[in-house]
């Protein structure tokens, strides 16, 4: 059950209920803004459903919003920074007997005791939390709070989870003990963070020796209550707390009772605890609670193959559907069969579950130029261990030889998607498939909204001849890494980095987090750091461009634009070729025509060699222009095109626009000669070229092209 508007909400004569903001989101007099949404289900549904709470009113880190008997359960409030809406159910139960985390199943299959869940922020597409990230957050949290305390709440042999959570850059609620301790955060001064809840706080509190403040006795009830910790209610703090530090409220017994970030330096805190006028937020609390004992579980378990067999119901379920669902797609597509592997992990699960329906696949490897050096082995090395055949195309110099036209790729403006990717792929399919192939693709809902709305069988309009398929489509993150540990299988060695996802080291999806992680390990990074900044200077784009990553967008989301607050940036990237049209039609023989100019000088042979694309071409070199039926281009860019009527004038205009972009940006990415049923199409120094003499002029190369979907003019910010 969706969702899809605030009415569905709102239940007349319903009681009003009040929800704490878990995020401690400051208190908005409206909250009309987009990007905050209600995350709730059903009654009826596991699914989870949003919406835009255009008429529920944020007050005092507080929801107003009706309860009903049908919408029990609001689970997250959230600024979803990213714009990005994901849908699943969540998966995340633990076993507080063998201390593991379950998916899915009510009973623990290794005690067969119940199961409780663990309420993580949606979609709760949880991954482990490996050796090194485990090291890295016990530096993280001793840095803030003092030695010992990453020790304190990351014990030796702990079991961790990691549940990404929307964030400006990169964060991970952080599990243990079947418990969110807190959530770790890379922030754009390139700084890791712990973010302590009370139950982390607690865990941490006898070794605390930085970043405290210890609060009045008269303050720790309105604390409590749901105020800030204000400056007269300060009695002592750690001399290093500076404004936007995380810090830890004691009482005078040193017991924790709060969580939030500081608003003052300790100096500052103090003063105006002595000063006359005694006001202002010393602490903004996130997080509160009245001191306990910390709930520390033993732990039974400290390996992932034995934490699989809690879960084994649930994982047997997944892969028995995911085994049938293969089977019938083969049976109903009737095409030879090839897995596609990037060397993640929801890939990798692919292939194995391909080879257990009894199925001999071939792998594509496609290499995008971008690829890690330990990627291109580890692919090489899963696929000699299968015995199963790589067919391998790359994308070779492909990305950088196109930076320089479409400038660096983006969240909204993936063109080396296409150049890298999709072409390659074409190839690669076009060379060995030529009848089309059914390929099984490892793409999960829980990725991004995007694949949510797709099915799990489709055609790619960019890859002629492929019918993907994907049999994960409904796991998990967890169900995936269960699966993977639960049938021992070697994982790319990334995501003992600390990679949530592996693929291209540059790829604008990935976080300054992941950038952090990579640029460590790998020397390329280095140098797409050096042509960032370069590219800066000779665009005159601010220093947050390179330093927060901005060239990951051309539109740049709100979240990141509230966080830049004041920072300038200019508003467009150089013009691109356009075409300008005079306004309205004029009546002609058979129709109407319309007239228009191109703002660059055009190479008219070039053009009309691609107008065969449309039609017939008659080429009239010394006048300088080129015809076909209903339209007529001139090398100084005029053009004239007749239609019938508009519907069909505008047909023939989208044509013409298309064949001119082609024939300027093209980027040889191959897409359209895979696509060309007469072999007509081949290369030359700029570009495409037709043999006029085979072209039929059929039109199916036309689009895609990411000549046309690409070098158009685009707003950037
Ligand atoms: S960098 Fe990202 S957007 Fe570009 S080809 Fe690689 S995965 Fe696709
Ligand atoms: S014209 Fe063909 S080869 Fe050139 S960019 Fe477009 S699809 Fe690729
Ligand atoms: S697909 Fe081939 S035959 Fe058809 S218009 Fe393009 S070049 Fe001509």
């Amino acid at each position: 059950m969706m969702l899809s508007t605030s009415e569905d909400f709102i239940v007349p004569g319903v009681p009003v209920i009040k929800i704490t903001c878990p995020f401690g989101i400051p208190p908005l007099r409206s909250s009309s803004s987009p990007s905050t949404k209600v995350f709730m289900r059903s009654k009826q549904s596991p699914v989870l459903a949003y919406m835009h709470i255009s008429n529920i009113y944020l007050m005092d880190n507080h929801v107003n919003a009706p309860a009903s008997s049908e919408y029990f359960f609001i689970p997250r409030i959230y600024h979803w920074y990213m714009g990005i809406v994901r849908f699943g159910p969540l998966v995340l139960r633990w076993c507080l007997n063998c201390n593991i985390p379950v998916v899915e199943q009510d009973t623990c299959e290794l005690c067969k005791s119940q199961t409780v869940e663990v309420p993580v922020t949606p979609p709760g597409d949880i991954k482990p939390a490996f050796p090194r990230e485990i090291r890295m957050f016990r530096k993280i949290v001793d840095a803030q709070f003092g030695e010992g305390c990453g020790r304190a709440l990351f014990p030796q042999k702990k079991i961790v989870v990691l549940n990404p959570v929307p964030s400006v850059d990169k964060m991970y609620e952080v599990i243990l003990d079947g418990q969110v301790v807190g959530a770790v955060r890379y922030d754009f001064n390139k700084k890791w963070q712990m973010i302590l809840r009370m139950e982390g706080a607690f865990r941490v509190e006898k070794t605390l020796t930085r970043n405290y403040v210890v609060a009045d006795e008269g303050a720790i009830v309105p604390v409590l209550n749901g105020s800030n910790l204000m400056a007269v209610g300060v009695v002592d703090a750690c001399p290093e707390v500076a404004p936007g530090n995380e810090v830890l409220v004691l009482d005078k017994d040193k017991h924790v009772f709060a969580s939030g970030v500081a608003k003052m330096s300790a100096a500052e805190m103090l003063a105006a605890r002595n000063a006359e006028e005694r006001k202002g937020v010393a602490v903004k609390v996130r997080w509160r609670e009245a001191w306990r004992a910390p709930r520390v579980l033993p732990d039974r378990y400290s390996t992932w193959d034995k934490i699989a067999e809690g879960s084994a119901g649930a994982l047997d379920k997944k892969e028995s559907m995911a085994i049938n669902f293969i089977q019938n797609v083969i049976k109903k597509y009737n095409k030879p069969v090839a897995v596609s592997f990037s060397g993640g992990k929801d890939s990798l699960v692919t292939l194995m579950l391909v080879l257990k329906a009894g199925v001999n696949p071939k792998i594509f490897f496609i290499d995008t130029g971008l690829e890690f050096p330990e990627t291109r082995e580890y692919v090489h090395a899963i696929a000699k261990k299968f015995g199963v055949e790589v067919l391998s195309e790359s994308a070779g110099e492909a990305f950088w030889e196109n930076v320089s036209t479409f400038g660096p790729p983006g969240r909204d403006f993936r063109w080396c998607c296409k150049v890298c990717k999709l072409a390659p792929t074409s190839r690669l399919i076009s060379k060995n498939f030529p009848e089309g192939v059914l390929v099984f693709i490892g793409q999960r809902v829980y990725e991004s909204e995007q694949r949510a709305q797709k099915g799990n069988v489709w055609e790619n309009p960019w890859v002629p001849g492929q019918i993907g398929a994907s049999p994960v489509q409904y796991w998990n993150a967890l169900h995936v890494w269960l699966y993977i540990f639960r049938e021992g299988l070697d994982i790319n060695p990334w995501y003992l980095e600390g990679l949530e996802r592996i693929g291209c080291y540059l790829c604008p999806a990935g976080t300054m987090g992941d950038f952090s992680i990579v640029r460590k390990k790998f020397a390329g990074m280095k140098n797409w750091e050096r042509y960032l900044q370069k590219y800066c200077e000779e665009h005159k784009l601010p220093e947050e461009y390179v330093k927060y990553g901005l060239w990951r967008w051309r539109s740049l989301p709100a979240g990141i634009k509230d966080f830049l607050g004041a920072v300038q940036i200019p508003a467009k990237y150089p013009e691109t070729l356009k075409l300008d049209l005079a306004e309205g039609y004029s009546p002609c023989t058979g129709g109407i025509s319309i007239e228009g100019i191109y703002n660059a000088q055009l190479d008219i042979e070039r053009i009309a060699n691609l107008l065969n694309i449309v039609g017939t071409v008659k080429l009239y070199r010394d006048a300088g222009f080129c015809e076909t039926q209903n339209i007529k281009i001139f090398a100084q860019g005029a053009v004239i095109v007749k239609g019938k009527d508009t519907q069909e004038l505008r047909e023939h205009l989208s044509r013409l626009h298309a064949v001119v972009m082609k024939s300027v940006y093209c980027v040889k990415c191959g897409i359209c000669v895979a696509r060309c049923p007469q072999n007509a199409i081949s290369f030359d120094e700029k570009g495409i070229r037709i043999d006029e003499g085979v072209c039929k002029h059929c039109g199916s190369c036309l689009q895609p092209c990411p000549a046309i979907a690409y070098k158009v003019e685009q707003d950037v910010w």
